[in-house]
């Protein structure tokens, strides 16, 4: 029994299977929360003694046969995918992945992102295996000071009490300048998808290499390289030792274009080809996806800084120098232009994809210049919507319901799927009464997380707002104008509450001032909270419990935006400016678009406009249509909005739905084309 328990811990499956996580929790309750549920530290603390003894207890066996059977089926499973399509390998590489609260290895979307998809690979039963950093520090946990000012406190990542196990006598190298780094190779478990993460704090390494995997996100720009080397070059490398024979790269942002290089590398070494042939090849496997819609998002490189710490290493690869840098230049041949690891990707890239249709265009036309005279509606940037891992997301009570009306593999039914439209014989009062024991649940934790006294009200109409503070994002959108917000807020009988929680980067001062006007209104207001620390497990009792989803970011600059889905997808009704992944997903029946400010250009005359929307929309439509109840209380036209917000979201969605299209569009393609490239003839030379 022990022995299957510590294998449970390291089985990431946990999170998105409750009937394991509730064992876990059964085993000790208290230490499951003073670990912040966390299995492996869970296990250590009460050590064999404690374990053996929990395991007497009638209801820990009983979780115990519970959790067994859960993961017993899930690998019975013969997922639709699995075997199809055995001889390829996607290699998945990206800066952070959020998996669950206790891998702090993530910052924010685009590492819940990636563990969604890894999580929904697993599902499948596609062959994709991962690849990323483990740092010795999480990203910062947010606290906030006397003033409101938000400030980090860093606590150190020690593997011994992480779900990662690290790969005995494995050792690989990436080339810093003229010095080699040493890395480590760890492993998480996700299901059935393998997630390396490299690691460069070994005794062996000077102290400066050693530190290369401290923290995520770091600001300086020969830092940020140096990571960039390790996870791309180091991450191919580590790979290969592994015995993994991959052809197709998924490059999840630029961070990791140099994957791209070392593979370029790796078939001149191995095939004798000359660079452009290893272009070609290596290039007809990789796949990359731009998530900025600025150009000043993307990571920028000195020449000199590029010299340093990659010139003996492109030596090696054969390219030169100058050729390196114009891969990543707007204009190739402009010594003064840095280089730019979008733009490096693109031109490295078989498939570039944005994260919603709306962002794909955008991205056509940011990035046009990667391909010179051709015109803007023929740039080979395309997209696949982002989506998000339901059995994460979903909340188990309206998991319940799905599994009743619709069927135990809800979660797994294609979007057209007939048996969908069970959705809306759930009856109203029964998801009325479901939805409000969530919320129910979101208030209670708000009593922990809240930064200051509040006063909230089961019944009042709950707004969420949850992500970064990154300036574009808005939060404080609804504060432009005071008396009209308190209006809302202070009305006795149709009161509105709010629940802020984000962070911002901790180098950016005005996400920082804006997170400081925040905490103050909510210091004001007793009806207005934020919510300290905005991590996984926040956002999942936030999306879980929270009337209304707002969303309101400067028009073309929200990509895709994830948490929208997450509330849609447990019956939360979204109000958001049409951008990103609301732009394609928004009807009337689903929830409210915010109107667009018109002049595009002028953003502080569209600030004005979008607010001045934002109110209105809320005024007379919102809050009017959320207190219009029945005899017995039910707000019968909400609830049929949130039945079709539901069926809608959690089909077309779904992080199940995105790496089906990776796979059909970017991975089976360019698996045959590697395929066929490997089996021409070698020339020679
Ligand atoms: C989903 C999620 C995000 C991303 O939310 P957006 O709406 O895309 O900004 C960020 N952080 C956490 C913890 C999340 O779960």
């Amino acid at each position: 029994m022990l022995e299957e328990l510590s294998e449970f811990a390291y089985d990431l499956l946990w999170t998105w299977q409750p009937r394991i996580e509730a064992l876990f929790r059964t085993i000790d309750p208290e230490l499951w929360k003073s670990t912040r549920e966390n299995p492996v530290l869970l296990l250590n603390q009460l050590g064999e003694e404690g374990l053996q003894k929990a395991c007497e207890r009638e209801e820990v066996r009983k979780a115990f046969d519970g959790a067994k059977a859960a993961r017993r089926e899930y690998y019975d499973r013969n997922p639709r995918f699995m075997d199809a399509h055995a001889p390829l390998a996607v290699a998945y590489f990206s800066l952070e992945f959020g998996l669950t609260e206790c891998l702090p290895i993530y910052s924010g979307g685009l590492g819940v992102l990636a563990g969604d998809h890894l999580k929904a690979t697993s599902d499948l039963g596609l062959p994709l295996v991962a690849v990323g950093l483990l740092y010795k520090q999480g990203f910062g946990r947010q606290d906030i000071d006397a003033s409101g000012r938000q400030f980090e406190v860093y606590s150190e990542n020690r593997g011994d009490e992480l779900p990662v196990r690290k790969v005995e006598g494995l050792e690989v190298e990436a080339p810093i300048g003229a010095r080699n780094v040493k890395i480590a190779v760890w492993r998480a478990q996700v299901g059935r998808v393998p997630l390396f993460l490299l690691d460069t704090d070994l005794e062996a390494n000077p102290l400066d290499l050693r530190s290369i995997t401290d923290r995520l996100y770091v600001p300086e720009p020969d830092r940020r390289l140096r990571q960039e080397i390790v996870l791309g070059i180091g991450g191919v490398r580590a790979l290969r030792a592994l015995g993994i024979d991959s052809g197709v790269f998924h490059l999840n942002e630029g961070h990791s274009f140099l994957c791209a290089i070392e593979r370029i590398r790796e078939l001149r070494a191995s095939r004798q080809m000359t660079l452009e042939e290893a272009r070609l090849v290596a290039r007809a496997g990789i796949v990359f996806t731009t998530h900025t819609p600025i150009a000043a998002g993307s990571d920028y490189f000195d020449a000199g800084l590029v010299w340093d710490q990659l010139g003996p290493y492109l030596t090696q690869v054969g390219i030169s120098f100058d050729r390196f840098m114009d891969l990543g230049r707007q204009r190739p041949g402009d010594p003064r232009e840095r280089l730019c690891t979008t733009y490096a990707a693109l031109r490295l890239a078989d498939q570039s994809v944005g994260v919603s249709r709306l962002h794909g265009a955008v991205s056509r036309r940011l990035w046009k210049d990667a391909w010179k005279g051709l015109p803007e509606n023929q740039v080979p940037i395309g997209s696949v919507t982002n989506g998000v891992h339901m059995p994460t997301w979903v909340a188990p009570e309206i998991a319940d319901l799905l599994t009743r009306f619709v069927g135990p593999d809800w979660w797994d039914l294609d979007p057209a799927d007939g048996r969908w439209h069970a959705v809306y014989e759930i009856p109203t009062a029964e998801l009325w009464a479901i939805h409000g024991e969530l919320k129910g649940k979101l208030l209670e934790l708000t009593l922990e997380r809240a930064e200051h006294p509040h006063e909230l009200d089961l019944n009042a109409l709950t707004i969420g707002f949850g992500r970064r503070f990154a300036p574009y994002k808005r939060a404080n959108l609804l504060l432009r104008d005071r008396p009209r917000l308190t209006r809302l807020l202070r009305n006795s009988r149709r009161p509105v509450q709010i629940l802020f929680a984000g962070k911002s980067h901790p180098a950016d001062q005005p996400g920082k001032e804006i997170v400081a006007g925040i905490v103050g209104l909510a210091r004001e207001e007793p009806r207005v909270v934020f919510l300290k620390d905005y991590d996984i497990t926040l956002a999942r009792h936030l999306v879980h419990g929270a009337d209304v989803w707002l969303n309101n970011p400067r028009r073309f600059l929200e990509a895709s935006g994830t948490s929208g889905m997450k509330a849609a997808a447990n019956g939360a009704l979204n109000v958001s400016i049409l951008d990103g992944w609301w732009d394609e997903a928004y009807r009337p029946e689903l929830g409210w678009a915010i109107p667009s400010g018109t002049t595009l250009d002028r953003q502080d005359v569209d600030d004005v406009a979008e607010a001045e929307g934002l109110y209105r929309l809320l005024e007379r439509e919102v809050v009017p249509a959320f207190y219009d109840r029945d005899e017995a209380g039910v707000p019968l036209r909400w609830v049929e909005m949130m039945k079709a917000s539901i069926r809608n979201v959690v089909t077309q969605f779904a992080a199940r739905r995105m790496v089906i299209d990776y796979f059909n569009a970017a991975y089976a393609p360019g698996a045959r084309r590697v395929e066929q490239l490997r089996l021409l003839p070698d020339w020679g030379g």
